[in-house]
């Protein structure tokens, strides 16, 4: 259809990925595949060479590639309407709000565009509660060290990574970090100025670090005492990838508000802040989005709900997580460079006392798609209809790469 794109097609690789480097911002060091198609757990480059993929586009592609279902809802509302502005309903969004509200035990959602306009929204949230109970306009947020929210400038000023910060400061002002899994170093970070308190309950980028139950209920209660929000970020340990639709049900604790991104559009760009209806500050002229929940991105996200139920993929995380789970265990015994294996379900991690950088290339250049968290942590985040033959398979090469 496009000449250009069948121009780079017809290119060597090398070529192709130089007219790349010579167009894009450089923010990225990517590995030297291009990617052109996929099928189930299976990506395929531009050389007809096939990838278990075990990255599933950062916890994004929970359905599988190719998936018929989600292929053909998005199809017919193509054909139907793509965008139509927020001033008007559209029965996809209102379909994909019910089944999404639902699922994450909240009251109301504000759709986006991706994770970081989600955190935006759950910041704008809290300082605008806060607000209306005493008219100040100076709250503070408690976020967490080694955190994750985002790369806009508010979600940035969330993010526990001094690294990532420093070249953009000043940041939004009032926020203090605190020791994920202390309660006491978040208590003493408690003033009459505290709006909100902002975690994942997995943490992701940071190393795969899960919450402590009685983390995560310490600060129920002490949110609860002092009328502060809670803000859980599940935009990435969501959606099914923990066993349960959101990682903080398996600990039995509901946020005031929570983010929702990654699978919840399953490659459309689609995200979303659900608010308890206490939480609900934010109201007309408060915020807004040209494209958030737009008919197509809605028709996306009302698919993937319908398909996680039908093909039991919440069964399936739970059973083959834990064989994942077991096949890792004897992966780390058996290499000494291996130092922990945390997660659940779809989202663990191995964390080596080298830096894990090599490693990672080495097993894309054997056939096997995998991404690291942090320096020294590889991520196991695959597709959630990932099987036991693939988790064997992703074992195996894995193996052959650690040893060479
Ligand atoms: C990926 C991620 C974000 C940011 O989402 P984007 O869609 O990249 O803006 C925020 N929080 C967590 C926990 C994430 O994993």
């Amino acid at each position: 259809m496009s000449n250009t794109i069948e121009k780079l097609k017809a290119m060597p690789k090398e070529d192709a990925i130089a007219c790349a480097e010579d167009v894009l911002l450089h923010t990225y060091n990517r590995y030297q595949i291009i990617l052109e198609k996929g099928e189930g757990m299976y990506l395929y480059d531009s050389e007809g060479k096939k990838y278990l993929d075990f990255c599933a586009g950062i916890a994004v592609f929970a359905l599988g590639y190719k998936n018929e279902k989600f292929n053909n809802a998005v199809k017919d509302q193509v054909d139907k309407l793509v965008h139509t502005s927020n001033y008007y309903y559209n029965f996809p969004s209102i379909a994909a709000a019910q089944k999404l509200t639902k699922a994450a035990r909240m009251d109301r959602v504000f759709f986006t565009n991706s994770g970081t306009e989600a955190i935006e929204g759950a910041i704008k949230t809290a300082r605008k509660y806060a607000f209306n109970k005493d008219g100040r306009t100076d709250h503070e947020i408690i976020a967490m060290n080694h955190s994750f929210h985002g790369r806009s400038m508010g979600a940035l000023s969330v993010t526990g990574n001094p690294h990532y910060q420093e070249a953009f400061r000043p940041l939004i002002g009032g926020v203090k970090f605190a020791d994920y899994n202390d309660l006491d170093s978040v208590k003493a970070l408690v003033t009459d100025k505290t709006c909100a308190i902002i975690l994942e309950p997995v943490q992701g980028e940071g190393g795969i670090y899960p919450a402590a139950e009685e983390f995560l209920k310490g600060l129920r209660v002490l949110c609860d005492e002092k009328d502060i929000l809670l803000i859980f970020d599940e935009i990435q340990c969501g959606m099914g990838r923990t066993g349960e639709m959101f990682a903080c049900q398996r600990y039995g604790v509901d946020p005031d508000v929570m983010t929702v991104a990654k699978a919840l559009g399953c490659g459309l760009p689609v995200g979303a802040f659900l608010v308890k209806e206490k939480a609900a500050s934010l109201v007309a002229g408060d915020h807004g989005s040209t494209y958030g929940g737009n008919p197509l991105v809605g028709a996306a996200a009302n698919a993937v709900f319908d398909i996680f139920e039908e093909e039991h993929i919440l069964d399936n995380v739970r059973e083959t997580g834990s064989y994942l789970y077991e096949k890792l265990e004897a992966v780390a015994k058996a290499h000494e460079e291996i130092v922990d294996h945390r997660g659940v379900g779809f989202m663990q991690g191995l964390e080596f006392s080298v830096p894990v950088g090599p490693i990672v290339s080495k097993c894309i250049e054997s056939g096997l798609i995998l991404i690291s968290a942090g320096a020294d942590t590889i991520r196991f985040i695959p597709p959630l209809i990932a099987r036991k033959e693939h988790v064997d398979q992703m074992v195996e090469i894995l193996e052959s790469c650690l040893k060479k």
